[in-house]
């Protein structure tokens, strides 16, 4: 009997509609392929659900989320928003969502595509082979920690404190995020830390090797945060799976994402204990190109493959999803923010077209 899903779509705003019906048309070929039934449902997120509602995240919106077995956000934001206060812009439905559905975990894979090698400012010696997965802890640490505010002190002078506070039972669920994750890849994980200096990356390190005795499976190394952003400009090969708090995860996540070079291409997911996991591309809602059928729809595919393979556990369709995004890269197709010489421009629609007939080949 064929497995069923349900999965939230949220096209929100820009060139969100254009790519995630692309999403969509690959997962009914997935569907065909691997004899699962995806129900899908849509609701309002961002600017277009200000629009409708008055609201960022309406509460229907929300329950659609929470009733499904996995949510597939493509981007939100826009100029028109730009100047309504800060709760009532787009961004806040985003960071309500992740907070309603308590998503502490947020993975983030950097994989060098061989066809778009020169996209890399790096060079090609230094980044080819790099497939690496950064999972950030992503509702804790100094961004959440008390005390934090700008006070004033017993002198009149102002000081700006935040704290970085860690509990051993968030940091065992983003260990245990991590070490189920790395083992659906080469099984070596990397804790990030600065134990040298913080008690809180202390207490990290002990819990995350105490964790690592659940785990014999899995090779644990242990890396300074400064050592680590230095290691992944000279050597990123050396790392697979990087488990990291939010502070440091935020800033290696995005050094590591753009070893690839290329935003368009660059998926994620955030996940929680029990709710279902939002699955999204890096990039925002490109304002500048919405309408107009340029936007490369090949992060938000290969968010579609994170949910399949983290979301609903579908590894073997997650990996046919990936294996045709690089296969149609092979064959020269090129959205305008990838393209070099000699290659085929296509636009948003093409290039979904192009994915779903070679995924209909294999
Ligand atoms: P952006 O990622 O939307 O765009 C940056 C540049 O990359 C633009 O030139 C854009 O055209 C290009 N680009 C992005 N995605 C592309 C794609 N798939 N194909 C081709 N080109 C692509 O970032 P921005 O311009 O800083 O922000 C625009 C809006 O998006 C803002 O309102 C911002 O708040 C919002 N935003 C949303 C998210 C999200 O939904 N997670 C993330 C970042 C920014």
């Amino acid at each position: 009997m064929a497995q069923k899903y349900r999965i939230t779509l949220l096209p929100g705003d820009g060139i969100g509609p254009e790519i995630i019906a692309v999403a969509v048309d690959v997962l009914k070929v997935v569907g065909q392929k691997f004899d699962i039934q995806f129900e899908f449902q849509e609701a309002l997120i961002g600017g277009s659900a200000i629009d409708a509602t008055g609201e960022p995240l309406p509460k229907d919106s929300l329950e659609i989320c929470r009733n499904s077995d996995a949510v597939l956000l493509a981007a939100i934001g826009g100029y028109k928003w730009d100047s309504l206060p800060s709760h009532l812009r787009p961004e806040a439905g985003l960071l309500g969502l992740r907070s309603q559905l308590g998503l502490f975990a947020n993975l983030r894979p950097a994989t060098i595509l061989p066809q778009l090698i020169d996209a890399s400012s790096l060079k090609r010696e230094v980044v080819e082979g790099v497939d690496i997965l950064v999972v950030r802890e992503l509702t804790g640490g100094i961004y959440f920690g008390q005390p934090k505010g700008i006070f004033t002190t017993e002198t009149g002078e102002k000081r700006g404190v935040n704290t970085m506070a860690y509990t051993e039972s968030e940091i065992d669920r983003i260990g245990r995020v991590a070490f189920e994750a790395s083992r659906k890849r080469n099984r070596k994980l990397c804790s990030v830390d600065k134990a040298n200096v913080l008690e809180v990356s202390q207490l990290w390190r002990s819990h995350i090797t105490q964790l690592a005795q659940e785990y014999p499976d899995v090779e644990l190394t242990h890396m300074y945060v400064d050592n680590a952003a230095m290691q992944l400009l000279r050597a990123p090969k050396q790392f697979d799976t990087i488990v990291t708090g939010n502070l440091f995860g935020d800033i290696l996540s995005d050094a590591a994402a753009m070893l690839t070079g290329s935003i368009g291409m660059l998926p994620s997911a955030s996940l929680g204990s029990s709710n279902p996991g939002v699955f999204e591309p890096v990039h925002g809602s490109a304002p500048d190109i919405a309408g107009q059928d340029k936007a490369n729809p090949l992060a938000q595919v290969l968010s579609a493959a994170m949910m399949l393979r983290y979301g609903l556990n579908q590894s073997a369709a997650a990996d046919y999803v990936e294996k045709g995004v690089l296969q149609v890269l092979q064959r020269g197709a090129r959205t305008g923010d990838i393209i070099s010489p000699g290659m085929n421009l296509l636009g948003c629609r093409a290039m979904g077209a192009a994915l779903i007939q070679v995924l209909e080949e294999e």
